[in-house]
């Protein structure tokens, strides 16, 4: 039980599954991965794919401008981890040599189908020796890995020279999630629970802060050197995105959406739910 950004002993925390640093704020849920094993409930991968991509594809272009901002000059090779249905590939591909690692094979070769470069598998095993890359893409990936340590050393060996490393991940410093976290506390678990997709096929392990996910990294070789909020919700797609959350009453829906629409100005001013942090890889010595 000791935590991996700042050593300290972990308390538990609102589940029997879930833990705290009383330190730094990290948090770690005891929730096991099972992709390719197809336990769980069945999500309509179509359906979801359709409420989520609108909100998706304006983050994916703001991550694309960043990556621009900081790679090295002429610096154009680029892996997503865990391409998933290579909408960041396509979103990045004009702009860089992009190259996707996707372990669900499913959803790999779909993305594949498609004419993108995506290779099956986990990073960093499916990558060739010595293949390296200027900028290396996490995208809603790196809470799900148990071992951070080791897969920052592969980003570390994996990256060129003045190389970046682009983490996009849920904050434990949003605002639906704190929500989630009061609203567990008087005994409604169902929102937290769903934050940390417990029984999906690959649930989160991690809850990171933007201070002490910078920790972690800064500790394992990488200077954090720009980070940033993206929105968790936007007006644009929101409709097909609740549609998404099953045999919902078209009243109840339009009771959703038009308040989602009034809070939308509201939680701008509260710490979003998503947020990229961009780290250079320090030169060694
Ligand atoms: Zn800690």
């Amino acid at each position: 039980m000791v935590c991996i950004v700042c050593g300290n002993t972990k308390t538990a925390g609102l589940a029997s599954w879930h833990a705290t640093c009383p330190a730094c704020h990290y948090e770690s849920a005891a929730l096991s991965v099972a992709i390719n094993e197809h336990t769980g409930p069945a999500v309509n991968e179509a359906e979801r794919e359709a409420g989520l991509k609108a909100l998706r594809l304006e983050n994916f272009r703001a991550i694309v401008q960043y990556a621009k901002r900081h790679a090295r000059p002429g610096g154009r090779s680029l892996l997503d981890v865990g391409s998933a249905h290579g909408w960041f590939l396509e979103t990045a591909r004009d702009d860089f040599d992009v190259l996707g690692v996707e372990p669900d094979a499913v959803v790999g070769s779909r993305a594949a189908a498609r004419g993108l470069p995506v290779r099956a598998g986990f990073f960093p095993d499916v990558l060739k020796e010595g293949e390296c890359f200027d900028v290396i893409v996490f995208n809603d990936v790196i809470e799900h890995i148990p071992d951070i340590g080791s897969a920052l050393e592969a980003c570390r060996q994996r990256l060129n020279p003045d190389g970046i490393l682009i983490l996009n991940l849920p904050s434990s410093r949003g605002f639906f999630y704190r929500l989630s976290k009061l609203i567990a506390r008087v005994g409604w678990r169902t929102p937290f629970e769903r934050l940390w997709q417990k029984d999906l096929p690959s649930p989160h392990v991690h809850y990171f802060s933007p201070d002490n996910l910078s920790k972690l990294v800064a500790n394992r070789g990488f200077e954090l050197v720009d980070s940033a909020e993206l929105p968790a919700l936007r007006a644009k797609g929101l409709r097909e995105r609740l549609k998404c959350a099953g045999n919902v009453p078209l009243l109840s829906l339009w009771v959703q959406y038009v308040a989602i629409m009034c809070a939308i100005p509201v939680l701008r001013v509260f710490p979003s739910d998503i947020i990229v942090c961009i780290f250079l890889k320090k030169t060694a010595g």
